[in-house]
Protein backbone atom coordinates (compact mmCIF):
# COMPACT_ATOMS: atom_id res chain seq x y z
CA UNK A 1 0.00 0.00 0.00
CA UNK A 2 3.00 2.39 -0.95
CA UNK A 3 3.20 5.00 -3.82
CA UNK A 4 1.11 3.50 -6.41
CA UNK A 5 -2.32 3.78 -3.91
CA UNK A 6 -1.34 7.76 -3.57
CA UNK A 7 -1.17 8.15 -7.12
CA UNK A 8 -4.54 6.65 -7.67
CA UNK A 9 -5.50 8.89 -4.48
CA UNK A 10 -4.97 12.25 -6.18
CA UNK A 11 -6.70 11.45 -9.50
CA UNK A 12 -9.96 11.29 -7.54
CA UNK A 13 -11.75 14.57 -5.29
CA UNK A 14 -11.26 14.76 -2.17
CA UNK A 15 -14.77 14.41 -0.84
CA UNK A 16 -14.69 10.92 -2.70
CA UNK A 17 -11.61 10.26 -1.34
CA UNK A 18 -13.02 10.73 2.51
CA UNK A 19 -16.10 8.57 2.02
CA UNK A 20 -13.61 6.11 0.35
CA UNK A 21 -11.31 6.27 3.45
CA UNK A 22 -14.22 5.79 5.69
CA UNK A 23 -15.56 2.72 4.24
CA UNK A 24 -12.71 1.33 3.58
CA UNK A 25 -11.65 1.56 7.44
CA UNK A 26 -15.15 -0.01 8.43
CA UNK A 27 -14.18 -2.89 6.39
CA UNK A 28 -11.07 -3.61 7.11
CA UNK A 29 -12.43 -2.95 10.86
CA UNK A 30 -15.11 -5.88 10.45
CA UNK A 31 -13.07 -8.31 8.11
CA UNK A 32 -10.44 -8.07 10.74
CA UNK A 33 -12.14 -8.76 13.54
CA UNK A 34 -14.26 -11.22 11.86
CA UNK A 35 -11.09 -12.83 10.84
CA UNK A 36 -9.80 -12.67 14.33
CA UNK A 37 -12.83 -14.73 15.81
CA UNK A 38 -12.24 -17.52 12.99
CA UNK A 39 -9.01 -17.80 12.09
CA UNK A 40 -6.54 -16.33 14.65
CA UNK A 41 -5.80 -19.87 16.17
CA UNK A 42 -4.88 -20.77 12.10
CA UNK A 43 -2.13 -18.00 12.73
CA UNK A 44 1.58 -19.39 11.19
CA UNK A 45 2.66 -20.66 14.89
CA UNK A 46 0.60 -19.46 16.97
CA UNK A 47 -1.08 -22.80 16.98
CA UNK A 48 0.66 -25.51 18.99
CA UNK A 49 0.88 -29.10 17.52
CA UNK A 50 -1.14 -31.26 17.96
CA UNK A 51 -1.63 -35.28 17.56
CA UNK A 52 -4.48 -37.02 16.37
CA UNK A 53 -5.18 -39.45 19.59
CA UNK A 54 -2.22 -37.46 22.02
CA UNK A 55 -3.15 -37.04 25.87
CA UNK A 56 -2.72 -34.19 28.41
CA UNK A 57 -2.72 -37.22 31.10
CA UNK A 58 -0.49 -39.79 30.91
CA UNK A 59 -2.93 -42.25 32.69
CA UNK A 60 -5.45 -41.36 30.08
CA UNK A 61 -7.23 -43.53 27.46
CA UNK A 62 -8.53 -41.14 23.84
CA UNK A 63 -11.67 -41.30 23.09
CA UNK A 64 -12.59 -38.23 20.77
CA UNK A 65 -15.80 -36.58 21.76
CA UNK A 66 -18.18 -35.12 18.90
CA UNK A 67 -16.79 -31.99 17.32
CA UNK A 68 -20.08 -30.18 18.03
CA UNK A 69 -19.75 -30.87 22.23
CA UNK A 70 -16.43 -28.51 22.41
CA UNK A 71 -14.84 -25.31 20.93
CA UNK A 72 -11.24 -25.25 19.47
CA UNK A 73 -8.92 -23.14 21.50
CA UNK A 74 -5.43 -22.75 22.56
CA UNK A 75 -5.48 -22.34 26.05
CA UNK A 76 -3.94 -21.76 28.09
CA UNK A 77 -2.26 -19.21 25.71
CA UNK A 78 -5.78 -17.46 24.87
CA UNK A 79 -7.52 -18.41 27.88
CA UNK A 80 -5.76 -19.56 31.62
CA UNK A 81 -6.71 -22.43 33.07
CA UNK A 82 -7.72 -21.59 37.04
CA UNK A 83 -10.23 -24.36 37.55
CA UNK A 84 -11.39 -28.10 37.78
CA UNK A 85 -15.38 -29.04 37.91
CA UNK A 86 -16.00 -31.73 39.05
CA UNK A 87 -19.02 -33.69 37.85
CA UNK A 88 -20.81 -36.92 38.39
CA UNK A 89 -22.67 -38.70 35.43
CA UNK A 90 -25.83 -39.72 36.67
CA UNK A 91 -25.43 -42.79 34.74
CA UNK A 92 -22.53 -45.41 33.39
CA UNK A 93 -19.53 -44.69 32.29
CA UNK A 94 -20.38 -45.92 28.64
CA UNK A 95 -23.71 -44.09 28.81
CA UNK A 96 -21.40 -41.43 29.04
CA UNK A 97 -19.01 -41.85 27.14
CA UNK A 98 -21.46 -42.37 24.26
CA UNK A 99 -23.08 -39.52 25.07
CA UNK A 100 -20.02 -37.33 24.53
CA UNK A 101 -19.86 -39.20 21.32
CA UNK A 102 -23.19 -37.99 19.93
CA UNK A 103 -23.20 -34.40 18.15
CA UNK A 104 -26.58 -33.78 19.59
CA UNK A 105 -25.66 -33.85 23.74
CA UNK A 106 -24.59 -30.61 22.88
CA UNK A 107 -22.53 -31.17 25.96
CA UNK A 108 -18.98 -32.92 27.10
CA UNK A 109 -16.26 -32.61 29.70
CA UNK A 110 -12.99 -33.34 28.68
CA UNK A 111 -12.20 -36.44 31.14
CA UNK A 112 -14.58 -39.29 32.40
CA UNK A 113 -13.53 -41.38 34.83
CA UNK A 114 -14.38 -45.20 35.66
CA UNK A 115 -15.63 -46.81 38.93
CA UNK A 116 -12.43 -49.04 38.58
CA UNK A 117 -10.25 -46.32 38.01
CA UNK A 118 -9.80 -45.68 34.64
CA UNK A 119 -9.92 -42.48 32.94
CA UNK A 120 -10.89 -41.51 29.28
CA UNK A 121 -10.08 -38.42 28.00
CA UNK A 122 -12.13 -37.05 25.22
CA UNK A 123 -11.06 -33.32 24.60
CA UNK A 124 -7.79 -32.31 24.45
CA UNK A 125 -7.26 -29.46 27.14
CA UNK A 126 -6.19 -27.16 24.85
CA UNK A 127 -9.93 -26.74 24.06
CA UNK A 128 -12.90 -25.80 25.55
CA UNK A 129 -15.27 -28.22 26.38
CA UNK A 130 -18.97 -27.50 27.54
CA UNK A 131 -19.21 -29.28 31.03
CA UNK A 132 -20.29 -26.40 32.74
CA UNK A 133 -23.25 -24.99 31.46
CA UNK A 134 -21.71 -21.03 32.16
CA UNK A 135 -19.10 -19.98 28.95
CA UNK A 136 -16.68 -18.34 31.47
CA UNK A 137 -16.36 -20.79 33.43
CA UNK A 138 -16.35 -23.53 30.19
CA UNK A 139 -13.18 -21.00 28.61
CA UNK A 140 -11.44 -20.99 32.26
CA UNK A 141 -11.19 -24.59 33.31
CA UNK A 142 -11.17 -28.38 32.62
CA UNK A 143 -14.06 -31.05 33.14
CA UNK A 144 -14.23 -33.88 34.71
CA UNK A 145 -17.01 -36.69 35.11
CA UNK A 146 -17.19 -39.87 37.33
CA UNK A 147 -19.52 -42.36 36.56
CA UNK A 148 -22.15 -42.82 38.76
CA UNK A 149 -25.10 -41.16 41.16
CA UNK A 150 -25.50 -38.17 43.21
CA UNK A 151 -27.66 -39.46 45.58
CA UNK A 152 -25.44 -43.25 45.74
CA UNK A 153 -23.24 -42.68 47.93
CA UNK A 154 -21.58 -46.18 46.72
CA UNK A 155 -20.82 -44.26 43.61
CA UNK A 156 -17.75 -43.04 44.89
CA UNK A 157 -14.97 -45.58 45.26
CA UNK A 158 -11.05 -45.97 46.36
CA UNK A 159 -10.20 -46.48 42.94
CA UNK A 160 -12.03 -43.51 41.40
CA UNK A 161 -11.17 -40.89 43.98
CA UNK A 162 -7.62 -41.99 43.74
CA UNK A 163 -7.44 -41.92 39.76
CA UNK A 164 -9.26 -38.93 39.86
CA UNK A 165 -6.85 -37.11 42.67
CA UNK A 166 -3.84 -37.65 40.18
CA UNK A 167 -5.69 -36.81 37.16
CA UNK A 168 -7.20 -32.82 38.76
CA UNK A 169 -3.06 -32.97 40.58
CA UNK A 170 -1.33 -33.42 37.00
CA UNK A 171 -4.17 -30.46 35.83
CA UNK A 172 -2.92 -28.45 38.88
CA UNK A 173 0.65 -28.72 37.86
CA UNK A 174 -0.03 -28.35 34.34
CA UNK A 175 -1.66 -24.55 34.89
CA UNK A 176 0.00 -23.58 38.12
CA UNK A 177 -3.75 -24.27 40.11
CA UNK A 178 -3.59 -23.97 43.75
CA UNK A 179 -4.91 -27.32 45.21
CA UNK A 180 -7.92 -25.96 46.93
CA UNK A 181 -12.41 -25.68 46.77
CA UNK A 182 -12.11 -22.37 45.56
CA UNK A 183 -10.10 -23.80 42.23
CA UNK A 184 -11.16 -27.20 42.41
CA UNK A 185 -15.14 -26.83 42.16
CA UNK A 186 -18.25 -29.03 42.05
CA UNK A 187 -20.62 -28.43 38.97
CA UNK A 188 -23.23 -27.32 41.81
CA UNK A 189 -20.81 -24.36 42.45
CA UNK A 190 -20.99 -22.73 39.44
CA UNK A 191 -23.07 -19.73 38.84
CA UNK A 192 -26.29 -20.00 36.74
CA UNK A 193 -26.17 -24.19 36.64
CA UNK A 194 -29.31 -26.18 37.51
CA UNK A 195 -27.14 -28.94 38.31
CA UNK A 196 -27.09 -30.45 41.52
CA UNK A 197 -23.45 -32.88 40.82
CA UNK A 198 -21.34 -33.93 42.28
CA UNK A 199 -23.99 -33.92 45.40
CA UNK A 200 -23.58 -34.46 49.06
CA UNK A 201 -22.20 -37.78 48.86
CA UNK A 202 -18.83 -36.80 47.17
CA UNK A 203 -16.49 -36.17 50.04
CA UNK A 204 -14.48 -32.91 49.53
CA UNK A 205 -12.50 -33.63 52.71
CA UNK A 206 -11.18 -36.68 51.17
CA UNK A 207 -10.66 -35.81 48.12
CA UNK A 208 -8.60 -32.32 48.02
CA UNK A 209 -6.08 -34.10 50.57
CA UNK A 210 -5.31 -36.94 48.27
CA UNK A 211 -4.91 -33.91 45.36
CA UNK A 212 -2.51 -32.38 47.65
CA UNK A 213 -0.75 -35.58 48.04
CA UNK A 214 -0.66 -36.30 44.39
CA UNK A 215 0.48 -33.16 43.76
CA UNK A 216 3.69 -33.31 46.25
CA UNK A 217 4.33 -36.92 44.45
CA UNK A 218 4.49 -35.63 40.87
CA UNK A 219 6.56 -32.97 41.98
CA UNK A 220 9.44 -35.31 43.06
CA UNK A 221 8.51 -36.88 39.97
CA UNK A 222 7.04 -40.37 38.74
CA UNK A 223 7.44 -43.72 41.46
CA UNK A 224 7.88 -47.09 39.77
CA UNK A 225 4.14 -48.31 41.13
CA UNK A 226 2.88 -45.06 39.58
CA UNK A 227 3.75 -45.68 36.12
CA UNK A 228 2.51 -49.25 36.50
CA UNK A 229 -0.86 -48.31 37.81
CA UNK A 230 -0.85 -46.06 34.85
ZN1 LIG B 1 -22.13 -31.77 35.85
Amino acid sequence: MGARKKDSDRRIGRRALLIGTAAAAVGTAALARDELGRLWWRVPGVEKPRKEGEVDYAGAHWVAASAANWRRADRPDDYGIDKVVVHVTQGSFDSAVKVFQDPAHGAASHYVVRKDGHVTQMIRELDVAYHAGNRTYNEHSVGIEHEGFVDDPSSFTDAMYEASARLTAGICARYGIPVDREHIIGHVEVPGTDHTDPGPHWDWDRYIPLVRRARTAATRGPSPSASASA
